[in-house]
């Protein structure tokens, strides 16, 4: 059996940036109570790793970003990688917090394209999840924004209405490109504008276009990340990969289901510590040859 790990995976600019930030944040503000409003990044491990810093993180528990703010009174704020409303900054502001902007500049450029656009008199069609912080962030109080997610998400307007489509940067392309047709169809006037970031797009374009040979796939990654959702749905929808496995980490890992494999193929979305995946691929190299080998000499030893 073969180990493939695929090019580009794991961390991308974002996210390295974001965990950079919030751990200068700790250095610049010592003593001052700091706290990250949802996750820095889709990744449990890596705010377990925060925390161990003395970074507290408020978990979503189902509150949008502006609601969330309620709960912190003191101290610094941190903004995720995924941006927050205006609305958002503002009420942070608003509270005498003090303010650490640690969204991907990626996610800040589509914001700032969909408010240009809302000034010039279009309705945005946002491809999108709904209720994810990323498109929270860009939806937040702006009625002329709809979020689709699904075909039955397409309103019904009247058809002069000026219209552009934009995305969520994490979305899969192939999902982007069948919902863009069912809009097109619709709305045929509409202009397209999608904004999957380079990152999202060249670790699904790794996947889509892997060696023939890869018979199994291993995605690593958090199943609260988005972008590593869709790696593991494009990898199920690969004729020639019959087997794929999503897991957190090495120890949800069961080898064998891919002792019938010829090639297995190793990637991670961009909030999965490369430390992570290095450990998945550094034992996986070593069951190939001897299948006897022990998990606990290649768990990794740091996350950040
Ligand atoms: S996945 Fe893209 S948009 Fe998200 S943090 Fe990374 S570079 Fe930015």
């Amino acid at each position: 059996m073969k180990i493939i790990p695929l090019v580009p995976r794991g961390y991308c600019k974002g996210v390295l940036r974001a965990i950079q930030i919030a751990k200068n944040t700790v250095k610049q503000y010592p003593n001052t109570p700091i706290t990250i409003l949802g996750p820095i990044v889709h990744n449990h491990y890596v705010t377990e790793a925060l925390q161990s810093l003395g970074i507290h993180t408020l978990m979503d528990q189902g509150k949008t970003r502006y609601a969330l703010l309620d709960e912190i009174d003191e101290g610094v704020v941190i903004f995720s990688a995924h941006g927050v409303s205006e609305y958002v900054v503002e009420k942070a502001k608003q509270k005498g917090l003090i303010v650490v902007d640690a969204s991907c500049e990626d996610v800040k450029l589509t914001k700032e394209k969909v408010m240009h656009h809302i000034a010039d008199g279009y309705t945005i069609f946002y491809i999108g999840k709904h209720h994810h912080p990323e498109s929270e962030g860009v939806c937040f109080n702006h009625p002329e924004v709809r979020v689709i997610e699904t075909p039955h998400d397409i309103p019904q307007l009247d058809p002069h209405t000026k219209i552009v489509v934009t995305t969520q940067t994490t979305m899969s392309t192939t999902m982007v490109d069948s919902l863009v047709n069912a809009i097109k169809a619709q709305y045929p006037d509409a202009l397209i504008e999608p904004q999957i970031c380079f990152a999202t797009s060249s670790r699904q374009n790794a996947v889509l276009n892997m060696d023939e040979t890869i018979d199994g796939m291993i995605i690593v990654g958090d199943t609260t990340s988005n972008n590593t959702n869709k790696l593991e749905q494009l990898a199920k929808s690969n004729a020639h990969v019959h087997t794929v496995v999503k897991i957190n980490d090495l120890s949800e890992l069961d080898p064998r289901v891919f002792d019938h494999c010829h090639a297995v193929g190793i990637t991670s979305g961009a909030s999965t510590p490369n430390s992570i995946t290095d450990s998945v691929i550094a034992f996986m190299n070593a069951y190939a040859k001897d299948p006897s080998v022990s998990k606990s000499d290649h768990y990794p030893t740091h996350i950040l």
